[in-house]
């Protein structure tokens, strides 16, 4: 091939380049849809964790059905009160309300509290390792120790301490990310309160919960009976606190005979970063 010919195949791609180039500016000129200021205000309210927890694809998704007024303010978890008033104030509307909540890990069965019935060594996930005999713990409800919920949080907030998952409630956001990947659906979102917690999900008869954990709710109901305010009821053989009638006197957690029950304390402070 002749240099003449290769510079005028460089030429042409040059000149097609170039006009395509032009073709975008002009379409993108006249055929960008407008922004709305009001949209953009109320994303930049937002914290921008993108964690679907408000019920949208994403803080990008709520904002514009904020400005549309087809939602209110008060679904952003991580934004917490403060986000869900400056929206509301922003909009001069009411619904900036939000009760704030925090992840509770509802399994003590770390391994001084259980014995795993088999060494599970597969893919590095809970959701694998539940589909595999059930997981690794010798409770079939248990904890699965192997960190999908740690990988899910954004905050920082989840650790598996001795085989279990232990939520630090001072970093926790209430984003509910944890929650939605738990194989074993034991992460639950509290109200951020002092109250009561029951940290069993067995659904088993006493005995069995009895044989495969020193610290499961065995359904004992002793709980129920020191309850002044009826917030305990016994339902699927383990004890299940109704935190809208909780008080958080502590009658319960000092009765209960497995320490599965304990006083879920308010967060001293919070520290809303999502991680890099
Ligand atoms: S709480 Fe659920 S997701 Fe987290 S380690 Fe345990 S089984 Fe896995
Ligand atoms: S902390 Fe007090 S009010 Fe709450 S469930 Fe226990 S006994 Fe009832």
């Amino acid at each position: 091939m002749d240099t003449h010919a290769i510079l005028s195949a460089v030429l042409i791609v040059c000149i097609i380049g170039l006009i395509c180039g032009v073709v975008l500016v002009v379409a993108s000129t006249f055929m960008a849809v407008p922004k709305d200021q009001k949209e953009e205000d109320i994303r930049a309210l937002l914290p921008g964790a993108n964690c679907g927890a408000c019920g949208f694809s994403g803080c990008d998704g709520y904002a514009a059905a904020m400005a549309k007024g087809e939602a209110q303010p008060g679904l952003c978890a991580p934004g917490g009160a403060a986000v869900a008033k400056a929206i509301s104030d922003y909009l001069g509307v009411g619904g900036g309300n939000i009760e704030e909540k925090v992840a509770c890990v509802q399994c003590f069965g770390n391994n001084d509290n259980t014995v795993n019935k088999v060494n599970y060594e597969g893919i590095d996930r809970c959701s694998a390792a539940n589909l595999v005999a059930g997981g690794s713990a010798s409770c079939s409800y248990g904890c699965l120790g192997v960190g999908d919920c740690v990988r899910a949080c954004q905050y920082g907030a989840i650790s598996v301490c001795n085989g279990a998952a232990v939520v630090d409630t001072t970093r926790c956001v209430g984003c509910t990310m944890c929650s939605k990947v738990c194989p074993r659906h034991l992460i639950t979102m509290v109200p951020k309160k002092r109250q009561a917690v029951n940290h069993c999900m067995n659904c088993d008869k006493g005995a069995d919960t009895n044989k495969v954990c020193k610290v499961g709710c065995i359904g004992c109901g002793k709980c129920v009976k020191v309850c002044p305010k009826e917030a305990i009821t016994i339902e699927n053989f383990r004890a299940k606190v109704d935190p809208e009638k909780c008080v958080g006197c502590g009658l319960c957690t000092k009765e209960c005979p497995r320490h599965c029950l304990t006083l879920m304390l308010v967060p001293k402070k919070a520290a809303p970063v999502a991680k890099s």
